[in-house]
Formats: structure tokens, sequence, C-alpha cells
């Protein structure tokens, strides 16, 4: 049985419930020096196994852009996730936190000669190639270090999926992918380098927070044939890497509806790789899961620095905006906003709630209707664990916020 909530209040407390297990979100305001992502062990732990579960043929590279709090990648890691890293200090962070080489996924559009080298030098486990240019460069480094550079091509298999454009990443107009019409090519340049390329499998990602899945099972197929044809060409081919994506619900906690949608992913998987299975009996599946493990076990805590009445508008103005969560301004993205103490005796009101920086996008809500709230209380954002932290900036010379798990 899945638990539909996993932010709750006790004794008029927030916090995060997992299992008969609450951890009070209050206790971490007592010495508030600014605002604070609190991220959970528990749900970060209970969602690793219940992906593992739902997927038990599947290697899982977390893609660590969303979320790489050092503690948040160790438990990953002791769950047997490896990473999937876009850049140089991405690679460097997950040493640091102990993943090895042998367990990264390298992707990216734009890895440099320097990157290139590192990795390579280092044996890295896979480069997901992107271009025409970059198989080129990965080709002369390799053959300069004397290696061989263990590639996946990434496909862009020109299909669509229900998200924010901005991070829509399979259609052939976006950066990402080598297009279709290219493989030829792609498949002259190894065969011209075999001293230098090992081509060991395909890798696509079709864009984040997917929550239907007829599109992926859709390119599942269709990269199927792309797939047949690379193996035919190179014995070593025999990775299919079919991504992250999958997507959380924000708009309220719905654990069991999400429960559902996995199985739909894992049934989508399944049939969009049948066919492939049967005639590549050990291919070996991999997955680069980010939203859907830490999405729902981060919230942003915020003290309320003033409430503004204009004739129009009451804003709720936080210490916190777009520079330490920037979803809302950049895809519109909807975040639930709690009050941490609950107060049973108070009236709903509608606002907007803003942050500090000098920009009308940095907003939270608009026309937001929740309980009333005060000056100097805390207020919750709920589901910052992903892309939350990792996006923020210092605009403003705002300083950055604390990250702790509990
Ligand atoms: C961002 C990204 C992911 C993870 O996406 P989620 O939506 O967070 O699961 C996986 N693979 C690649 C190549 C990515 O860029």
């Amino acid at each position: 049985m899945i638990q539909n909530e996993f932010l709750v209040y006790k004794n008029n407390e927030l916090g995060f419930q997992w299992q008969n297990q609450f951890r009070s979100l209050k206790n971490i305001m007592s010495n508030y020096q600014g605002p604070v992502f609190v991220y959970s062990q528990d749900l970060i732990k209970g969602r690793a196994q219940q992906l593992r579960a739902a997927l038990p043929d599947v290697n899982f590279y977390y893609a660590m852009k969303a979320n790489a709090y050092p503690e948040v990648l160790k438990i990953l890691a002791n769950e047997g996730f490896g990473a999937d890293v876009v850049s140089g200090g991405e690679i460097e962070h997950a040493l640091n936190c102990k993943i090895p080489m042998s367990k990264m996924v390298y992707s990216g559009v734009g890895k440099t000669k320097i990157e290139l080298r590192n990795a390579l030098k280092n044996n890295i486990y896979q480069i997901n190639v992107e271009s025409v240019p970059e198989l080129k460069r990965i080709a002369q480094i390799a053959n300069e270090l004397t290696v061989k550079a263990p590639v996946a091509f990434r496909i862009n298999p020109d299909i669509s999926i229900q998200t924010h454009p901005y991070i829509a990443t399979g259609l052939k107009d976006n950066k990402f992918g080598i297009d279709l019409s290219q493989i030829p090519e792609i498949i002259q340049i190894a065969k011209d380098n075999r001293m230098a390329i090992s081509v060991v499998g395909i890798s696509l990602h079709l864009g984040s927070q997917m929550l239907e899945f007829g599109s992926l099972q859709e390119s599942l197929e269709k990269l199927s044939d792309v797939f047949l044809s690379l193996s035919k060409e190179f014995s070593e081919c025999l990775r299919f890497d079919f991504g992250g994506g999958l997507g959380i619900i924000y708009e309220d906690q719905n654990l069991s509806s999400e429960d559902h949608k996995l199985k739909e992913y894992a049934d989508a998987i399944h049939k969009g790789l049948m066919r492939l299975k049967s005639s590549i009996p050990n291919i070996v599946l991999q997955s680069e899961p980010g939203r859907w493990l830490v999405g729902h076990a981060g919230v942003l805590i915020s003290q309320i620095q003033y409430i503004k009445k204009t004739p129009y508008k009451e804003f709720i103005i936080l210490d916190t905006g777009m520079n330490h969560l920037v979803r809302p301004s950049l895809y519109e993205a909807y975040h639930h906003v709690l009050p941490l103490i609950k107060n049973e005796n108070r009236n709903v009101k509608l606002y907007d709630i803003v942050g500090p920086i000098c920009e009308s996008s940095d907003f939270f809500a608009k026309s937001r209707q929740i309980s009333e709230v005060r000056q100097d209380e805390f207020i919750v954002i709920m589901d910052c664990g992903a892309y939350g932290a990792t996006m923020s900036n210092d605009y403003n010379r705002q300083p950055r916020a604390v990250e702790l798990l509990i």
C-alpha cells in the first residue's frame, strides 16, 4: 500500500511523513539564519527502492543536476545508483561523493576538450554523444590518449511529449541528440575510428516532467530499429539508455496516483522494448531519472518579511525568490505553499507570494488562496527537491540558501 500524502500537519506542525515516521520541520527553524532547503532521507530512499522495484532489469544513473546535495548523492549511491553527469564540475562533485567514474554516464551538448580528455583519461563508463562534431572531437582525443572511448549515440527521435516547451528535448528543432538522418554519417565516423571509438549503445531523453507515456513507447519502438542496425555494425553495442523524464504531480499530494503513473511508465518501457529484447537477449537497459526521485523530498522554508497591502493586491514578501527557486519564473511551474505552523482560527486569504529580487518575474504564486499568515512567520514551499538548489544563483548578491537533510 502506498500512502497518499508525504507532507502533513501533526499537532499543527508541518513535517515529512513516510511509513509511520513523522519528522517535524519546526525545530529546524529555531536557529533560523535565512532560507533553507530541507530534504527527507526517508522519502528519497523510499522512492529509490520503489523505482528499482518497478523496473527490476534496469541500471539507474541518477541525473544529479536535479539535486546534487552530497548527502542526497550518498543515499542514492548506497541504493546502487550511478550518476548521469552533464559537466566536468558534476563529474568532480560525483567523485567527491564517492561515485566512481565506472558508474557515470556523461550527457550534454557542449562537452569541452578539457572535459572530454579528463573523462576519457579516467575511464568513464559511457559518453552520450549528441552531435557529429562531438563524435569527431572524441575520436581525436581518444586517439591522442590511445584509449577507446565508450560512446552511446543520443538519438533525437523527433517525438513530442506533453510538457512545458522549455523542458521538451526530443523534437527535431531541439538542440539535443543526433538527427535520425545523420545516423549513416556517425556510423561511418565510428567505423573509420575503430581504434578510438567503441559504440556501446544508444541513448534517448525526451524531456522532463512527463506524465503521459505514449510518446515514450513510440520513441522506444522507433529507436529499436536504429539499435538493431547499429548492433549489426558494432558487436559491442548492447546498452539502451532511455533517459529520464518521469514526472511528479505538483498540484496536489497524490502518491497513489503517482504510483499508478509509475506502473504506466514501466509498462510503456516494457512494451516499447519488447521486440528489441527478444532479438537481443543480453541487452543492457539503463535509465537516468532525476526529478521523480527527489522532487517531493525537498521543501524550501522561508520567513515572511512583509505583508504588503495595496488597493489591488496583498503580497507576501519572502526572504527567498527566483534566486533560490527559479521554476515558477522560468517554466510557470506550480508549487504548493503552506504555513509551517497551522492555525485553525485563521481565514483563507488571497495572496501574491513573491521574493525580494528586483524582477517582476520573481514570484512563487499569484492569486493563491492560503490560510492567513503574518510577518515573521514561516512559509514552506513544497516539492523543491528537484531543480531547486541546483538552479539557484546569487543574483542581486543574495546569498544561497542553506541545504540540509533530515
Ligand atoms: C535532465 C536529464 C535527465 C533527468 O530528467 P528528469 O526529468 O529529472 O528525470 C536525464 N537525462 C538527461 C540527458 C537529462 O538532461
